[in-house]
């Protein structure tokens, strides 16, 4: 199922160019236009899920499968000695283009893009309460 109106639908049906780096029958890799990284790259289901709260599990495994031969070769491509692999759903989290795309950026030293997690810590009985908040809230197929 594609959305005529989307950008990554019309990468996948190849109206609009990119480069194509791998791709299996449901899902495509491609160069990012902007990159944060020479080589950072994009994985997106080539049916049109706006992000992870709509993609059926099926699909989002798809997508993952090709995590690892895109990272290696990213890596030997590009020298990188790491990489971030990012998802961002939804306007407040920085998603832009609503169509789920993982981002994988390779990583040298002293490339400047940093990396900043300010952990928090749950008070006495919160993690316990959040995780059972949660745990109730899972809907399997
Ligand atoms: P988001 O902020 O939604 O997680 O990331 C969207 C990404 O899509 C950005 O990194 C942006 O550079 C990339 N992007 C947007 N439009 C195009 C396009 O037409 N072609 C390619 N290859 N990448 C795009
Ligand atoms: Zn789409």
């Amino acid at each position: 199922m594609q959305d005529e109106n989307c950008i990554f639908c019309k990468i996948v049906s190849g109206v609009i160019p990119c480069h194509r780096l791998l791709e299996t029958d449901s899902a495509l890799a491609f160069l990012d236009i902007g990159p944060l990284s020479p080589g950072h790259a994009l994985i997106i289901p080539k049916d049109h899920h706006e992000n992870i709260l709509d993609t059926p599990p099926e699909t989002m495994a798809a997508v993952a499968s090709l995590i690892p031969t895109l990272a290696n070769a990213l890596k030997a491509a590009t020298g990188a000695g790491g990489i971030n692999v990012l998802q961002n759903t939804g306007k407040v989290a920085g998603q832009l283009v609503d169509h789920l795309h993982v981002h994988l950026i390779p990583r040298v030293e002293g490339d400047g893009l940093g990396y900043r997690w300010k952990p928090k810590e749950y008070a006495g009985g919160e993690a316990e309460d959040m995780a059972e908040r949660i745990v109730s809230r899972i809907k399997t197929a």
